[in-house]
Formats: C-alpha cells, structure tokens, sequence
C-alpha cells in the first residue's frame, strides 16, 4: 500500500465544498485488492473526505492531476458534503404541531357536523331525544309573546288566539325548499302546523324563524286572498321585525 501526500496551494482544481478554499491536502491510498481512494481535507475549516477513484494518478502534484479526475473529485465531495448536512441539520419536520393540531380541530368539526346530521336524521324518524310536548310548549310561549307585542293588527292578533297551533314532525322538506310552517286554510284545515324546522337540533327553537312562521302563518289565515305577494310579505316583514325587536 503506498501512502503519500499531495499538497494542492493554487485556486487550479479542487475546492473545499465548506469553506471554498484551495488549501488543501489530498493523501491517495491503494486498498489490498488494488482498490483506489483518495483522503481530503481542507486546512482551513477542517472538512474532510474520503473517496474511492477509478484512476490513482501517477504523479504526486493535485494541480497535474487530470481535469476529469479532479472534476469527480469535486463532485462527489460537494454530494457527501451535502448528504452530511442534509442529515445533520434535517428540515422542519412537517406537518408541526400547530398543523398537527389543526388538523385535529378539522377532523373532530367534521366528525360534530356528521354527528348533529344523524342525530337529525334519527330525531325526524322520533327514535330519541326529539321531545314533542316540550316544542308545542315553546309554541305556546312564542304565541303568548306574539299576544303581548304591541305590533300586530286586531285580526291577526284574533287569529293567533283563536287557531290551534301544533307541533308536527312530518317531513318538512319539499323538494328544494324547506317547509317551515302550514297555514291550513288553503285546504280547509282548522289549524297551523309548524314543523321542525323552526328548531334547532336539541329542541331550542329558532327565534327568528319561529315568530316568522307564526307571523307568516297567521297572516295566510287572517288574509287569505294576499297569497305569497308582495304587499303580503310586506306585512309579515314589518311585523316579524316589530316583535323581534322588542322580544324578551
Ligand atoms: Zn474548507
Ligand atoms: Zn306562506
């Protein structure tokens, strides 16, 4: 095995990939099979390689070596060297705990809005949790509350005390629109039904909603010839607007 130094002082040839000096050695070696390797090292910064090459050039000076030599060299120290600080200093690691944790937030918010969807779906079929007595007594109260208002007309006010107003389950969508309440009186029934709609999922009711269904309701039967026109949604409008702000 001959072992011998070569010194490289020229900016001709090999640069360190650390620091982009020229100060360096390079100590070839021969392995016991022939092998060929060549050590570097860099005097100024320390950085060190070590390389197997096909060719181990005969003469002792780095600057004589061949370009192509050389230009492998150079290559592979620059790959080893990046490898190594690539593993050294590896990139943040994604996803980081905040996207971890967001991630979290949107798997358990779409996990809640599929939950509150089959609890839906399985109240419409009355299995559980839909209370039916307690959404008629929310009726009742909106109706009272409705009675105080200082807003509504004689005869509306007439109509919401003298109508039954029930609860009803049935299905409330038809087609694409979603039905809040009946009046009846197109079709000779003696009461108005408000559906499920006007609830939210547990049962509280949807203020809003619900004295605009009773208002909108009411209206059809106190003023059946107004249909859904204009000056008709007029009227629910002003008076839903009227109660609503002054609820409790
Ligand atoms: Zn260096
Ligand atoms: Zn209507």
């Amino acid at each position: 095995m001959q072992n011998f130094e070569l010194t490289n002082k020229s900016s001709h040839g090999l640069v360190c990939p650390e620091c982009g000096n020229t100060n360096l050695r390079a100590t070839p070696l021969e392995g016991p099979d022939g092998e060929r390797f060549v050590r570097v090292w860099c005097r100024d910064c320390d950085e060190r390689g070590f390389f197997e090459i096909t060719e181990l050039p005969e003469n002792a000076d780095l600057e004589d070596w061949p370009a192509e030599t050389v230009g492998t060299l150079q290559h592979e120290w620059r790959e080893w060297h990046q490898w190594k600080n690539r593993h050294l200093h590896p990139p943040p690691r994604w996803p980081g705990p905040v996207e971890r944790w967001l991630g979290r937030l949107l798997i358990a918010g779409i996990l809640g809005v599929a939950l509150l969807l089959v609890v839906d779906r399985i109240q419409l079929f009355g299995v559980i949790l839909e209370d039916e007595i307690v959404r008629q007594q929310h009726i009742e109260d909106y109706r009272q509350q409705l009675l105080r208002a200082p807003c509504l007309s004689p005869a509306l006010l007439r109509t919401l005390r003298n109508v039954p107003i029930r609860y009803t389950r049935e299905r409330a969508v038809h087609g694409n629109f979603i039905q809040y309440g009946e009046a009846g009186v197109y079709w000779g029934e003696e009461q108005i039904k408000i559906h499920r709609s006007n609830f939210w999922f547990f049962g509280t009711p949807k203020t809003g909603q619900l004295v605009d269904t009773l208002i909108h309701e009411a209206r059809h039967r106190t003023s059946p010839a107004l249909g859904h026109s204009v000056r008709f949604h007029l009227l629910v409008n002003r008076d839903t607007e009227c109660v609503l702000n002054q609820w409790e």
